[in-house]
């Protein structure tokens, strides 16, 4: 099991009372940025873009205590920026561990070794590394040669030194499943704790607008990608919202589960979006107008989204707040039969066919590039409206290669 049962009886415990007290919005996990600086610039970033006065800006101890104790979440996700480059941090880690929070600290490693030694291990505590894929796609992503050797070796040290380790990897759009299979595979090898995966969100701040991955492709993804999962694959997430990444389980996006907190003040209204701020949690709740976010409010800026930080505590609320929601979450935990599958997309062929990437000239700048797949006999198939035979023909879609993903 990737998350400690005494974090899960916590979490249950405590999404209960929130029923019970029939609370509407209540928040789920803290996502504490104490600083926004970083030792990297990745292409796919929206969290370092601003000057350099904010960049210096560290939240102290005692703010990141009061907004932990504020919204009282039982679980705080610490992001950034690069915590590992706030000077205080170690102190941070250690008061929100005696408040007894279960701390996830997001670092991409670079530091992580030479860090440990401030902090001490703790069922309370995990560090959680950044790692998007196997080497080479991990340093593209990170945009910097040598960083994902600097974190496997640093995930050896934190483990032999009895930390719990977790990683998080974001995908993109040139995801190749079967790699991250593999990928998933060497992790188990190490022996961290437990994955958690998620799709990217087009930033609007980030370098990089082409390689998001838009709701469709996202749910084709993952269901490739999640297809047949071995056991031996612990995520560190609730089972429905890898459901909901397969496009097998309805969620709506809560963004008041997991608000997050910087040297701003409370981010409207998400970690993703940035628009406004408040300056209680409380004020946070009362003031934002929640219906124009989410999948359903189609706010074109969450039309594509499927982050966790948005529908992680949809699908904890879902597991302890319905009996549906309970008996799923237990099939699957147990392993007792799988969900049921949800609509096909429009671009899934029947298995036989060949995958090809193909890009839409039409669509410039930037090209869309999208996975489609050519049937073995007729190389032609209608797709997402457009007739690929024919449109190849006419230089509107260009082949970009073959895919080595494969149908579920
Ligand atoms: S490591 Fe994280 S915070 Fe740093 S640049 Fe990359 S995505 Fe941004
Ligand atoms: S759908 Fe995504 S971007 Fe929109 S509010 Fe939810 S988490 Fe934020």
């Amino acid at each position: 099991m990737a998350v400690p049962l005494s974090q899960m009886w916590t979490v249950a415990r405590y999404v209960l009372r929130q029923k019970i007290r029939r609370v509407k919005r209540y928040p789920l996990v803290l996502m504490l940025e104490p600083l926004f600086r970083c030792n990297l610039a990745c292409a796919g970033c929206g969290k370092i873009q601003h000057p350099a006065n904010i960049l210096r800006q560290n939240l102290s101890p005692e703010q990141c205590f009061r907004a932990a104790e504020e919204c009282g979440a039982p679980m705080v996700s610490i992001p950034g920026g690069e915590p590992l480059m706030h000077p205080q941090i170690d102190e941070i880690v250690a008061g929100l561990v005696a408040r007894k929070k279960y701390v996830y600290l997001c670092t991409n490693a670079l530091k992580l070794e030479e860090s440990l030694p401030r902090f001490r291990p703790s069922k309370y505590f995990s560090f959680s590394v950044h790692l998007d894929g196997p080497r080479e796609e991990h340093d593209r992503a990170v945009c910097r040669e040598g960083v994902y050797d600097i974190a496997v070796a640093a995930i050896r040290a934190a483990l032999a030194a009895g930390f719990r380790v977790t990683t998080n990897s974001t995908l993109f759009v040139d995801a190749d499943a079967e790699r991250m299979r593999a990928f998933f595979d060497e992790l188990v090898e190490l022996g961290v704790e437990g994955m958690m995966i998620s799709p990217g969100y087009s930033y609007a701040k980030a370098p990089d607008q082409e390689h998001f991955l838009p709701r469709e492709q996202t749910i084709s993804l993952f269901r490739r990608l999640l297809a047949n999962a071995p056991k031996r694959w612990k995520f560190n997430q609730s089972p429905l919202f890898l459901e909901f990444l397969k496009g097998n389980w309805e969620l709506e996006c809560t963004p008041w589960g997991s608000p997050a907190y910087n040297i701003f003040g409370w981010q409207r209204p998400c970690y993703l979006l940035d628009e406004g701020y408040a300056t209680s949690y409380r004020e946070l709740l009362e003031t934002t107008d929640w219906s124009r976010y989410g999948h359903a409010s189609g706010n074109p800026k969450c039309r594509d989204c499927m982050v966790h930080c948005g529908y992680e505590p949809s699908a904890v609320a879902d597991a302890f707040g319905s009996l549906r929601g309970m008996l799923a979450t237990a099939r699957l935990m147990l392993g007792l039969g799988r969900q049921k599958r949800g609509a096909p997309l429009a671009n899934e062929f029947p298995s036989g066919a060949i995958p090809f990437v193909v890009a839409d000239q039409r669509l410039q700048p930037p090209p869309q590039v999208y996975e489609i797949r050519l049937p073995a006999t007729t190389g032609r198939q209608a797709h997402a409206g457009v007739t690929v035979g024919e449109d190849i023909k006419q230089d509107r879609l260009a082949v970009v290669g073959p895919s080595a993903s494969s149908d579920t």
